[in-house]
């Protein structure tokens, strides 16, 4: 993804405190007081432009959302998605997914959504995938006991490694396809990349893996 700095973007986060939290930590083992109900919450790390929990968010109206984006430049346009929404089931962080332990206690998420993660192809940036063992582990300490993972990516590379990390880490992988859209699953919401690399006839790969 192209990082432009984009002017404005900080400004136009602190505006709407309703859709980006500000103060994550604040609600670390609370998270019912931002969502007002005990919904199952899902979260997606790397949320990029927020197509995918916005379409999530709409389709579920019974599971609260929040995705995770390092970069203001790039969640700023799943704000925009957001406010013209309005969905009360979707919020936004603007924090490095590497700190979600300083936002999540054990088991105040069900679900963790992994789509179209950087794929860090130099065997000695491994530990930055979104897949490496340490990520595994933080995401075991926020889930639910059981809890999964769902995975998708264009990059077969990535796929495989994840499937390995998984594994070795003791998950049970369960749905795995090598070709979602000729697949029978059902339900799919695209990402902004799944769009765009399914339109140049890129196969998508998809897993789940849970925790034991
Ligand atoms: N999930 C979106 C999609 O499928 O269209 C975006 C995919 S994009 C290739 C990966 C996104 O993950 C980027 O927006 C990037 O900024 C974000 N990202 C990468 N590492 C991250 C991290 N450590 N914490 C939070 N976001 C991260």
């Amino acid at each position: 993804m192209r990082l432009r700095n984009k002017p404005g973007a900080q400004e136009r986060l602190d505006s709407y405190p309703q859709y980006i939290i500000a103060n994550p930590a604040e609600y670390k083992g609370k998270w019912q007081e931002v969502f007002e109900n005990d919904h199952p919450i899902h979260i997606e790390v790397g949320t990029g432009k927020g197509q995918f929990l916005v379409g999530m968010a709409k389709q579920n109206p019974h599971i609260n959302y929040i995705g995770i984006e390092l970069y203001k430049s790039v969640i700023v346009s799943a704000l925009d998605k957001l406010i013209e929404e309005d969905l009360p089931n979707l919020r936004l962080l603007n924090v490095d997914a590497s700190e979600l332990g300083d936002y999540f206690a054990k088991g105040d998420v069900s679900q963790v959504y992994l789509n179209f993660s950087d794929p860090w192809p130099k065997v000695r940036h491994a530990k930055r995938r979104l897949t490496y063992k340490t990520f595994l582990k933080l995401y075991e300490d926020l889930l639910i006991n059981q809890g999964e993972i769902h995975f998708k990516t264009d990059n077969q590379g990535l796929f495989e490694y994840s499937l390995t990390s998984f594994s070795e880490y003791g998950m049970l992988l369960k749905y795995v396809s090598l070709d979602l859209h000729n697949s029978d699953f059902e339900g799919n919401v695209m990402t902004e990349y799944e769009e765009r690399f399914s339109r140049k006839g890129q196969r998508i790969y998809r897993c789940e893996a849970k925790y034991q």
